[in-house]
């Protein structure tokens, strides 16, 4: 197999040109083989009427004078010669290039690449060729290139390695895919990737590549899916069906048709005697808390206990009590969270190990060392993007293979979805409850202060709340609160006194932090200025208002988050985005929020916008490197991928079908597959 053979195998290839392969990421011959370009440089030739000032332009051209060659300072040359293009006479200037003028003979044709000056009708010439250039070089592959990799060499090597290693390069996709798909071979797939014979045959090249490297990505997330379901047997659990239902139906309102559906794959997984891996995701307001509400109770009908992990006290506390509601005398329902302490922290602790609490809600206190289950069945983890992989594991661990849910409100393109989550089940809720008045976004410049301003005074003269997000200093937190306690102050006194405004920032001690926000949740707060720190899961219906300023520094999904503040009770909430954004993206996201409130739709524009490596965040994007494809263009690509791998795992064929065996060694042999620690 090529991928054994070293790279300095290939002739031509020794120990300098080995190591500054290496640094290109390339040890064998199928990484050199496979070492695509980057970029095309398409070199169109077109007539000279259609040039435009400064273009890089191609001519083909004869050449109708003596070359004139001049030298100046030290070493400095300029060659000239007339060429007849389309009876019109170009001038074709060369500097530095005297080597050229042996080669320009009267009455024949010679290729110029170079920037075309209209007014002058001239071309500085950088790339000359003699005669006409065949079509295909008018296509030039761009490769990254290090130390005495040139691209001469590097070009002369691979049509060396190509014709050498030709009958080592082998098929790896079934022929069926590539009959339906009208795809090339990869032989030829890969020489058109290095020497590519004209637009056409380069387009269908790399629309291979993005299959077979899509395919083989979505084969490896289904692979991996399907292990971990067969490691972690065990556990099917035993709900109570009817009084499951009869707690769906004795709640105030009716699930939405997303709902159920979720709810239904959830208590379908509990039942399977396989772990459940799942990702419950759906806007802020959709209605996740509930079905994962109901999941908890299934769980323990069954006698088994359930735990909410949540990131921060406030969240852990809402959760607490509306959960302890949602379930009045039918469950215990505990809180535990970093604030519990002493003899209140000993009595809940021992209602969880003796089993006299079902439903733990908590913050990472749940994950602490003296925390025991009597027989923790079902973890959900909220916001899941907040913990670490650990910290997950950690909760997971405290009961015997139990099931999990993610649960997440960042409404994810459904590409990186099913990328980022490639072996996870995903369930989306992308429908909000009936009745719900989506929240008006508005989107002003700095002249409209005063008016916002009076507009907000007349809603907290209705009876209303409203956040005041104060502007964000990316590049330091301490700043933020400074803008934070200087708004505070501003809104202050630019209010009337029976206007109470709080103020929040991360600076404050989570005594405080509580404190704020529960006067807030009481009303004892009109209006709250605050940081970020709200973004997430605080529930405060009375507030309508959200006031974002400098809004151009956030993102489009960090708005959304900010808007899901608002538009919780009855009222009609309002969203505001004071903003002067100088780039056209800027205004763009300014555009979309105020024209759409569907979460998944935004994100759809975020991802374009921001490109996938961004959209989570630099940090822990957890998304894979494609050499080829490109995961906002090849949408549809990773689509088909994605259902062709789901097809041939789940129809055995992989593992049975000879013209899979290919793909299936692949598979096993990746390094990622294989360092994935199967618990
Ligand atoms: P999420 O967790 O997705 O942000 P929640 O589950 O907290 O959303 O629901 C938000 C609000 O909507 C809650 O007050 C909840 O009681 C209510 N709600 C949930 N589902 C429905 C529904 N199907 N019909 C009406 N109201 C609902
Ligand atoms: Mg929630």
């Amino acid at each position: 197999m090529l991928s054994n053979v070293p790279v300095s195998n290939i002739k031509g290839i020794g120990e300098k040109i080995e190591s500054d392969l290496y640094e290109m990421g390339i040890e064998t011959v199928e990484d050199f083989l496979f070492y695509f370009p980057f970029r095309y440089d398409v070199h169109e030739i077109k007539p000279i009427t259609e040039l435009e000032h400064q273009e890089k332009a191609t001519l083909v051209g004869k050449v109708v004078s003596e070359p004139s060659l001049a030298f100046y300072g030290r070493k400095k040359s300029r060659l000239v010669v007339t060429l007849e293009i389309d009876q019109i006479a170009v001038k074709a200037v060369f500097f530095n290039q005297t080597y050229v003028k042996k080669h320009l003979k009267q009455g024949e044709l010679i290729t110029v690449i170079g920037k075309w000056d209209q007014h002058r009708l001239q071309i500085t010439v950088s790339q000359f060729k003699k005669g006409k250039v065949k079509e295909k070089d008018t296509i030039q592959p761009v490769y990254s290139l290090r130390g005495k990799v040139s691209l001469g060499f590097l070009r002369k090597t691979m049509r060396y390695a190509l014709q050498t290693y030709k009958n080592e390069i082998e098929e790896i996709l079934p022929e069926e895919f590539l009959t339906s798909y009208k795809l090339p071979p990869r032989i030829q797939a890969l020489e058109q990737m290095h020497f590519p014979g004209n637009g056409h045959l380069l387009k269908h090249a790399k629309r291979r590549f993005i299959y077979e490297e899509l395919l083989l990505f979505q084969l490896k997330m289904q692979w991996l899916r399907k292990q971990k379901r067969e490691a972690t047997m065990g556990n099917a659990i035993k709900i109570d069906s009817d009084r499951t239902n009869a707690f769906v139906q004795s709640l105030p309102f009716s699930l939405t048709e997303a709902q159920s559906k979720a709810l239904e794959e959830i208590l379908n997984d509990l039942q399977r005697p396989y772990r459940m891996n799942r990702l419950l995701q759906g806007d802020v307001g959709s209605g996740k808390t509930v079905v994962a509400a109901i999941g908890l109770y299934a769980a323990i009908s069954a006698g088994k206990q359930g735990a909410l992990m949540v990131p921060t006290e406030i969240l852990a506390e809402q959760h607490h009590e509306s959960l302890q509601e949602l379930f009045a005398d039918q469950a215990e329902v505990v809180l535990l969270s970093g604030s519990v302490k002493g003899k209140k922290r000993k009595e809940i602790l021992h209602k969880i190990e003796s089993n006299e609490a079902q439903i733990i809600v908590g913050t990472h206190a749940l994950i602490q060392d003296d925390v025991f289950f009597h027989d923790l069945g079902f973890v959900i983890v909220d916001e899941q993007h907040r913990f670490g992989v650990e910290q997950r594991r950690a909760l997971r661990d405290k009961g015997l293979q139990p099931d999990v849910l993610f649960m997440t409100a960042t409404p994810i393109p459904r590409t990186l979805a099913i990328t980022s989550f490639g072996d996870m089940d995903v369930s989306v809720i992308d429908e909000m409850p009936e009745g719900r008045k989506p929240v008006e976004t508005y989107w002003v410049k700095e002249n409209m202060l005063n008016r916002v301003l009076r507009f907000i005074y007349k809603e907290m003269k209705n009876g209303h709340q409203a956040y005041v997000i104060c502007p964000l200093v990316e590049e330091s937190d301490k700043l933020d609160i400074q803008n934070a306690v200087d708004l505070h102050q501003q809104l202050k006194a630019l209010f009337p006194n029976d206007v109470k405004v709080g103020l929040m920032h991360g600076r404050l001690h989570t005594d405080e932090k509580e404190d704020v926000m529960q006067q807030f949740a009481n009303n004892e707060l009109h209006v709250l200025v605050s940081t970020t720190v709200v973004e997430v899961g605080v529930n405060v219906p009375n507030a309508t208002i959200m006031f974002i300023y400098d809004a151009e520094r956030f993102g489009l999904s960090q708005l959304h988050q900010l808007r899901g503040r608002v538009g919780r009770g009855d009222a009609q909430s309002y969203c505001i985005l004071l903003a002067d954004p100088k780039s056209e993206t800027g205004k763009e996201r300014m555009r979309i929020m105020s024209e759409t409130n569907d979460g998944f739709e935004l994100s759809e524009h975020d991802l374009k916008l921001r490109g996938p490596g961004d959209f989570f965040g630099k940090k822990q994007s957890g998304l894979p490197e494609f050499k080829v494809a490109d995961l906002v263009q090849d949408y549809r690509a990773l689509e088909t991928a994605r259902k062709d791998a789901v097809e041939i795992i789940e129809s055995g064929k992989l593992f049975t079908d000879p013209s899979y065996q290919k793909l299936k060694t692949r598979v096993e042999n990746d390094p990622y597959v294989k360092g994935q620690v199967l618990d």
